[in-house]
C-alpha cells in the first residue's frame, strides 16, 4: 500500500482526515472542532478554548525573536482566536518542552513576555506543564473565555449581500519576516554587518509582537454590532475568506483597492517586486479580525478608522474573486501556509 505524504495532503486536509470521525458525547459541547475556538455550554455559561502550538524552527527563528517578544505572542495568538469567536479571554494555561541548552535566565525572559500578555488582555495563567526537549523549544498556550450564550460568531453564518471587513491593515507581518529573514542571512555570512531595521520598525513589530484586537471587539460590542460570521486572520485574507465562504456555503467578491496596506509593507513590497496585495493575500500572521456585518449596520462601521469594509458576500455559485482597480475579476485561492511544505525554503509557517 503506498503511503500517503502529509506534504501533498496539507494541513487541513490532514486535520479532516484525523477528525472526520470524531464523536460528540456531550449536549454541552455546542462546537467542537472546525472554528477558532470550540464553544461549551453549562447552564447559562457559553465557554470558549482554543489551543496552539508554537515550534522552534517551523513557526519561530530565535536567531531574530527575542524570547519575551515569543513569550508574548505565542499568548497573543491564542486570545485572538477567543476574540474571532466574539468572546473575552479570561485564563491561560502554557505547556513547554525545552532543550538543555536554554539556560533558566533565558525561559526567564520567555516568561515576562507571558506575564506582559496577561496584564495587558487581562487574562490569568493557571497552569500548564513542564517537559525537557531533545533539540529546541516548543510552546503550546491554551486560552480559554467567555462569552455570551447568543452573541458567539461563528465561521459558517455569513449570508447572501452582507458586508465584508477586516480590522487594521493586512500583510505587514509577513513583510516584516521577509525583513528580517534578509537580514539574519547577511548577518550569518558576516557578521559585522549590523541590520538597520529602523525603517522596518513597523513591519517587524508586527511579526515579532502582534495584538490580538480585542478593542475592535469591545468597540463593535458599544455600538450594538454583532457581526454574522468572523474568523481572525492568521493565514492571509485569501485562505480566511475561503473558511468563511466555504463554511457558510457563499461566494464573496472583494476590491483590491479596499484592502488596508500599510505603507510601510508597501514599501518593502516594491524592493521586492511583489504586489503588496499578494502580502494581505497570502502572508500570514496578522491577527486582524476578519467578519461579515449586516448592510444596516454600514453606517456604524464606516465611522471606525481601524475598520475597512473591503466588499460583500455573494451567492454561492458566484464563486471568490478579487476586482482590481482596472475592473478585472481574479478568482481567489487559498495559498495560507502549508505547516508539511517539504523545507525548500526557511519560511515560518503557522
Ligand atoms: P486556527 O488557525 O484558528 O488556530 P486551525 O486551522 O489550527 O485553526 O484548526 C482548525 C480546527 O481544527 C480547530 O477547530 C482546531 O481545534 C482543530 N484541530 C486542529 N488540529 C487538530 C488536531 N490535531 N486534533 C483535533 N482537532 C484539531
Ligand atoms: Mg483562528
Amino acid at each position: 500500500m503506498k503511503l500517503t505524504d502529509i506534504s501533498e495532503l496539507g494541513e487541513f486536509a490532514l486535520i479532516k482526515r484525523l477528525t472526520e470521525k470524531t464523536k460528540i458525547h456531550h449536549k454541552e459541547t455546542i462546537k467542537g472542532i472546525g472554528d477558532d475556538a470550540a464553544v461549551i455550554q453549562q447552564n447559562n455559561k457559553t465557554t470558549l478554548i482554543s489551543s496552539d502550538l508554537l515550534i522552534e524552527g517551523v513557526h519561530f527563528n530565535l536567531a531574530y525573536a527575542p524570547l519575551k517578544h515569543l513569550g508574548y505572542k505565542s499568548v497573543v495568538v491564542n486570545l485572538s482566536d477567543i476574540f474571532a469567536m466574539n468572546a473575552t479571554p479570561k485564563q491561560i494555561l502554557v505547556n513547554i518542552g525545552v532543550s538543555s541548552r536554554f539556560p533558566a535566565e533565558a525561559l526567564d525572559e520567555l516568561y515576562a513576555g507571558i506575564h506582559k500578555a496577561c496584564e495587558i488582555y487581562n487574562v490569568d495563567l493557571i497552569g500548564g506543564d513542564t517537559s525537557s526537549s531533545q533539540k529546541g523549544l516548543i510552546i503550546s498556550v491554551t486560552a480559554i473565555g467567555e462569552g455570551d450564550k447568543d452573541k458567539v460568531v461563528y465561521r459558517n453564518t455569513a449570508n447572501e449581500k452582507d458586508l465584508i471587513c477586516v480590522s487594521g491593515d493586512l500583510g505587514g507581518a509577513y513583510a516584516g519576516l521577509r525583513v528580517l529573514e534578509r537580514e539574519n542571512e547577511v548577518f550569518q555570512k558576516n557578521p559585522e554587518i549590523q541590520p538597520d531595521l529602523s525603517p522596518y520598525r513597523y513591519i517587524t513589530e508586527r511579526q515579532l509582537k502582534p495584538e490580538a484586537r480585542g478593542d475592535v471587539i469591545k468597540k463593535l460590542k458599544e455600538h450594538n454590532v454583532i457581526p454574522t460570521s468572523m474568523i481572525d486572520v492568521s493565514d492571509g485574507l485569501s485562505s480566511e475568506l475561503m473558511h468563511i465562504c466555504k463554511n457558510s456555503n457563499k461566494g464573496c467578491y472583494i476590491y483590491e483597492e479596499k484592502i488596508p496596506i500599510a505603507d510601510e509593507t508597501k514599501v518593502f513590497a516594491e524592493e521586492t517586486l511583489i504586489p503588496s496585495t499578494i502580502f494581505a493575500l497570502n502572508g500570514g500572521e496578522d491577527y486582524e479580525l476578519l467578519f461579515t456585518i449586516k448592510q444596516k449596520d454600514y453606517d456604524i462601521v464606516k465611522n471606525m478608522p481601524e475598520i475597512s469594509v473591503i466588499g460583500h458576500i455573494e451567492a454561492p455559485e458566484k464563486g471568490l474573486y478579487l476586482c482590481t482597480p482596472d475592473n478585472k475579476e481574479i478568482p481567489l485561492e487559498a495559498q495560507g501556509w502549508n505547516t508539511f511544505d517539504k523545507p525548500k525554503d526557511t519560511e515560518q509557517k503557522s
